[in-house]
């Protein structure tokens, strides 16, 4: 009788399309290793408040995509280096499974909203981002993405719309926000927005595609669009706009910081690892990860020599259902991945944290947590 109700239920739920996906399996072999740099802990954990924050989103990056790239790489990456570990859970103020609009809302503005929501709460009531707030305190901020510009993540740190497919309205957002550096690849998605919205864009940013046009020297607020070509997937050939940017972003705001007591708040977006693993793509996602935390690097270096910087690397969700096989051997980075789901997942991401005060960022916390602690470390 009880065979006979699990087959009935089984063939309803055949009927109505409610079969399982089926788990996605991909291998890497031989991937070169890029090694990875150990940091010296000078500063780690160390109680001064720190002056700059520099916030790294890997987007859709689990505990299982930092192994694939820990893996893969032989057994090491720089943030696997890191000593000071959190949980993150990332649940949206009205759905168990986030999208990265809401959570990058809560990562921008230290409050929980509703899924589609940029930088607005679940009334739809602009809320002050961390750039906004830096701004009045004297601290300059950037912003960089893989992604286009008004991608989720990047746009909920300087855009306030209800939903972010309103794609002109986040552009048009852009003039108006304090940030001192933008970088996306987005030069063709800009060049399709109003004539108004570009024009203001261009009187408050100085835009440049090529970091060496020597306009970018003088600019006292910078937006480097460069071709697609150079921020497309590693898959496609990306170079090293990632990690570059990062380098030249954190020198771009030191060099601008109001005092010698002001600092800088910078966060760098590696947005191509959710979306090679919505299409169930292990090695380009592995990829992604690998370039993610080159970009790290370039930021754990620079907290290393100046001894006043809090970096943060952690996830907006997790995407794909990622495990991995367990056949592999890390020795010559040969291991395997089993997706299992095309979407993000409610599963909780892996944090690490590294300067003055990472201490405070261990054990569980929400999204929203983190940012709030980032405030209150930057006197917001
Ligand atoms: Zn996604």
């Amino acid at each position: 009788m009880r065979r006979l109700l699990i087959s009935a239920v089984l063939s309803v739920a055949v009927v109505l399309g409610l079969h399982a996906q089926e788990l996605v399996r991909g291998n890497v072999e031989n991937i070169p290793s890029q090694g990875s740099y150990t940091p010296s802990f000078k500063y780690d954990g160390a109680k001064n408040n720190p002056l700059n924050v520099i916030l790294l989103i890997g987007d859709g990056t689990g505990l299982a995509h930092l192994a694939s790239g820990h893996f893969a790489n032989g057994g090491e990456m720089t943030i696997t280096n890191l000593r000071t570990c959190g949980w993150v859970t990332t649940q949206s103020a009205d759905t168990y499974t986030t999208d990265s609009a809401a959570s990058g809302t809560a990562y921008a503005t230290g409050h929980k909203t509703h899924n589609y929501a940029i930088g607005v709460d679940v009334d739809d009531r602009p809320l002050a981002n961390i750039p906004e707030k830096a701004a009045v305190k004297g601290i300059v901020s950037g912003v960089i993405s893989t992604d286009d510009l008004n991608g989720a993540t990047p746009a909920a740190f300087f855009a306030h719309q209800k939903d972010r497919n309103m794609t002109e309205e986040i552009w048009a957002d852009l003039p108006s926000s304090p940030l001192s550096f933008v970088s996306a690849g987005s030069r063709e998605k800009m060049e399709r927005m109003k004539e108004d919205t570009q024009k203001a864009i261009r009187e408050a940013f100085t835009v440049v595609a090529d970091l060496n046009d020597p306009a970018a020297e003088k600019a006292v607020k910078l937006g480097y669009f460069p071709p697609k070509t150079e921020t497309q997937s590693m898959k496609e050939g990306r170079g090293d706009f990632l990690p570059a940017t990062t380098e030249y972003a954190i020198e771009y705001l030191s060099a601008r910081r109001t005092s010698k007591k002001k600092g800088f708040f910078l966060m760098v977006e590696g947005a191509r690892i959710d979306k090679s693993s919505h299409a169930n793509e292990f090695e380009p996602m592995v990829k992604e990860v690998l370039d993610f935390d080159k970009a790290v690097e370039a930021a754990i270096r620079f907290a290393d020599k100046d001894g006043n910087t809090l970096v943060i690397i952690t996830a907006d969700h997790e995407t794909g259902g990622l495990t991995l096989s367990s056949k592999g051997d890390p020795s010559t980075g040969s291991i395997g991945g089993v997706f299992s789901s095309y979407n993000h997942t409610p599963i909780p991401v892996p944090l690490f944290a590294y300067g003055p005060h990472s201490q405070d960022f261990m054990g569980v916390q929400g999204n929203q947590e983190v940012s709030q602690k980032i405030q209150q470390l930057l006197g917001l």
